[in-house]
């Protein structure tokens, strides 16, 4: 018994440690704790096909650093989030979709929609959008 509450302990720091927070999906997709159908990956950033399609294409694309929501961004961040959105420009180029058009949605907290409180980019495309969004 004691033994488990050191393993636990253990992973709970290195999780810290990492940024990680042990309890959060997109975080256990990073580590390859969940599958995820994944179109790019580098050392920040991870970009994966989202379980529940609202276009053609639905793609989420977040850091790999666990930042909960857009409000919890710091000035340390400026260059990530620049690295997404270049990110997303090589998939629409990938994809086909550059000249037709995509859009980026990120929601924030539970008013705008925020399920998953792992900050992450909606890359949308294949089909027109309607303005104002839903
Ligand atoms: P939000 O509502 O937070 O802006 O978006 C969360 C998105 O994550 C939703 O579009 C939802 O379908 C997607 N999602 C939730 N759980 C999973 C999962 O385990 N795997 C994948 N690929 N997408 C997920
Ligand atoms: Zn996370």
């Amino acid at each position: 018994m004691l033994l488990d509450y050191a393993k636990i302990n253990l992973k709970i720091d290195v999780s810290l440690k990492r940024g990680v927070k042990m309890s959060c999906i997109f975080c256990q997709i990073v580590n390859k704790e969940i599958s995820a159908k994944v179109v790019y990956e580098d050392d920040k950033v991870l970009a994966f096909h989202d379980i529940n399609p609202q276009a053609p294409y639905h793609i989420l694309v977040i850091p790999k650093k666990h930042i909960s929501t857009l409000l919890e961004l710091t000035e340390e961040d400026k260059d990530l989030i620049g690295h997404i959105f270049l990110v997303m420009k090589k998939l629409a180029h990938e994809l086909g979709v550059a000249e037709r058009g995509y859009r980026v949605v990120v929601n924030c907290n539970e008013e705008a929609g925020q399920t998953v409180f792992h900050v992450h980019f909606h890359f949308l495309a294949g089909r027109g959008m309607h303005w104002p969004p839903g």
